[in-house]
């Protein structure tokens, strides 16, 4: 059975447009299993599992043979070879893409397979279906509650294992570049159901999105990485300049990342690039109306190669980037900024992608696995779809075939008693009656993640978070204001649920935060930076991946480490310059 919230589902697969790596060296540029296996590892600053990237890193040539074989149209080179293009962290081209629509053709792959399959009648689909709760039998994940989008009701659905693959948990910043649906309540009712949740804190900071133009704004717009391939970034040297960017003469702009960073430049890694993009505007250089603004310039690049071939290679980007700002980045600089992307923390899973919970299985974002401390551009799809279309069909059956399950049905108690759990909630969100909107609730939780959790994390900023949620979390549940029923279409309430769970998670993330004292990856530490106001890893202390145990509401979260060991590819102090 499938449970879908959509159908097409509004994800973040859906939304990608940059592409897919695969160490196919179809461009004879030096690439290789190990290469993208030690980018991966240097590129997530050596916190992930080195066993989990190596075989993402071998499986990443099959997902490309697998999507051409499902018909995904990806671009070709004249002679019709696959095209590919670079992403930041990397030195050789090994991103394949279609466009600047990647993700969505990869889904449109993938839909047209799953079709076939429910036409055979193998796959059963409930759409416009929300998981609420993971229900537990003996001990393992025996089934799942939903609650039906469309008429309210909550339904129970029996199975042998369950595999969650609901996405990550950016949206607790309210805004973000996810799609809207985006959220956190599958796999935080599975962690307080007893699954570990690992780095919650590493979350991903994404540097090239359109910069927010107003606070009533719902929403941030990704202008993807692959801009970066052949735009400039900079900002003018002197701070508080006023001039339009084509009236500041070449001597007078900073390409900054040009300078910092002469080996990568502009393809420095994410957590670098937004760090000093921060860093910049902070000292009174950014541009746009609000100073919170780089610039990402093509000027160089219509010069080198052409109009035509910019436009053939980013031509829909542009016109995103036109129709929200209403400038023509072929003759004006974009202007870009960070915003919050993609998590790499999850739900903790051994190598078989199975939680701390027997039988619930959890793959793409919504795990913690390959990524450490930072993701690499393009890797979370390779990660996705190495996850859906190679492990899982193997260590789920594995377990299928190993234990013999009894028999459950959803009479059973656990069943009820769960379901009855979902229906007290929701009738309690309901019952508040007070003045507050759920979104006015989230907006001001994003606000504090963002300021305290966010780009830079510091001992007094995240402690005064940790003060400040479980006050909004209190008021929410005294002054959140709910209309119409539990057993109707009710976007109101769906969206009080899912923000009742960020309220949580956030504070696990500021814990998590707080707890790893060293910087690393995009987990920055104001405290901990070297000379140059890099990153500072701590190994002696540090080199684990903090997996946390729900405790109970208002309980201290119980801190598991798995240590981390690097056999072959020795830590070093990550270098871009
Ligand atoms: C704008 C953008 C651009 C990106 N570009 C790239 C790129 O170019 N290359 C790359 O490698 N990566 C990219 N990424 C990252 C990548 O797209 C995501 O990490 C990846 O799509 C995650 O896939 P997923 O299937 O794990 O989750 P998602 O794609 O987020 O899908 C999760 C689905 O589960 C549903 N869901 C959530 N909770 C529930 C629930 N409780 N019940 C039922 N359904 C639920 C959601 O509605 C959604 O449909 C991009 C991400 C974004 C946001």
């Amino acid at each position: 059975m499938l449970f879908l919230s959509r159908h097409p589902a509004p994800c973040a697969l859906d939304r990608s447009p940059g592409g897919i790596n695969a160490a196919k060296n179809y461009r004879n540029d030096g690439d290789s299993i190990f290469r993208l296996f030690k980018d991966t590892v240097k590129g997530g600053d050596f916190r992930a599992r080195e066993a989990n990237v190596y075989r993402l890193a071998q499986i990443s040539l099959n997902i490309i043979d697998q999507c051409v074989a499902q018909g995904v149209p990806f671009a070709r080179e004249y002679g019709g070879f696959l095209d590919t293009r670079s992403f930041g962290g990397v030195q050789v081209q090994r991103t394949f893409y279609a466009r600047g629509q990647t993700g969505q053709q990869l889904l449109l792959g993938a839909y047209q397979a799953l079709e076939e399959q429910v036409a055979a009648g193998t796959v059963t689909m409930h759409i416009r279906r929300e998981l609420l709760d993971v229900v537990i039998v003996n001990g393992r994940a025996r089934g799942i509650v939903t609650r039906d989008l469309v008429t309210g009701q909550l339904e129970c659905h029996a199975a042998d294992v369950i595999v969650l693959a609901t996405g990550g948990y950016s949206n607790v910043f309210y805004l973000s570049t996810n799609a809207k649906a985006s959220n956190c309540t599958a796999i935080w009712r599975a962690h307080r159901r007893g699954a570990l949740f690992g780095n919650p804190c590493f979350t991903q900071i994404h540097p090239t999105c359109i910069p927010l133009s107003s606070e009533h704004q719902s929403k941030l717009t990704l202008m993807s990485e692959s801009l970066r391939n052949d735009g400039r970034v900079w900002v003018p040297k002197k701070k508080g300049e006023t001039r339009a960017a084509n009236d500041i003469p070449e001597n007078e702009r900073d390409y900054y990342l040009e300078r910092r960073y002469p080996s990568f430049g502009n393809l420095v890694p994410r957590d670098v690039a937004s760090r000093n993009a921060k860093e910049v505007c902070d000292e009174g250089r950014g541009v746009g109306p609000r100073g919170q603004g780089v610039y990402l310039d093509f000027a160089d690049a219509i010069h080198r190669l052409g109009l035509e071939t910019v436009r053939d290679k980013y031509g829909n980007l542009f016109d995103i980037y036109e129709r929200i700002t209403g400038e023509n980045a072929y003759t004006v600089p974009m202007r870009i900024y960070p915003a919050p992307h993609y998590t790499m923390g999850g739900l903790w899973v051994d190598y078989h992608l199975m939680s701390t919970i027997p039988g619930l299985f959890v793959g793409g974002e919504a795990n913690f696995s390959d990524h450490g401390a930072n993701r690499l551009g393009a890797s979370a799809l390779m990660q996705g779809l190495a996850d859906g279309y190679f492990i899982l069909p193997y260590t789920v059956p594995d377990y299928i075939a190993s234990i013999a399950l009894d028999p459950v049905d959803v009479s059973l108690p656990p069943f009820t008693a769960a379901k009855a759990e979902v229906k007290s909630r929701f009738e309690a969100l309901i019952a508040v009656k007070g003045k507050r909107s759920p979104d006015s609730f989230h907006r001001e939780l994003g606000e504090i993640i963002w300021d305290n959790c966010g780009m830079a994390r510091s001992d007094a900023g995240l402690r005064k978070a940790l003060a400040r949620i479980p006050e909004l979390r209190e008021e929410f549940w005294r002054n959140l204001r709910v209309v119409g029923g539990d057993d109707e279409l009710n976007q109101t309430l769906e969206k009080a649920n899912r923000v009742s769970d960020f309220l949580e998670i956030a504070e696990l993330m500021c814990v998590d935060a707080l707890h790893r004292t060293e910087s690393c990856g995009c987990h920055f530490r104001v405290e901990s930076q070297t000379p140059e106001g890099e990153a500072k890893r701590d190994d002696a202390n540090f080199s684990y991946t903090a997996a946390w145990g729900w405790k109970g509401s208002g309980q201290a979260p119980a801190l598991h480490k798995e240590p981390l060991t690097f056999e072959y590819v020795p830590l070093s102090q990550r270098s871009y310059k």
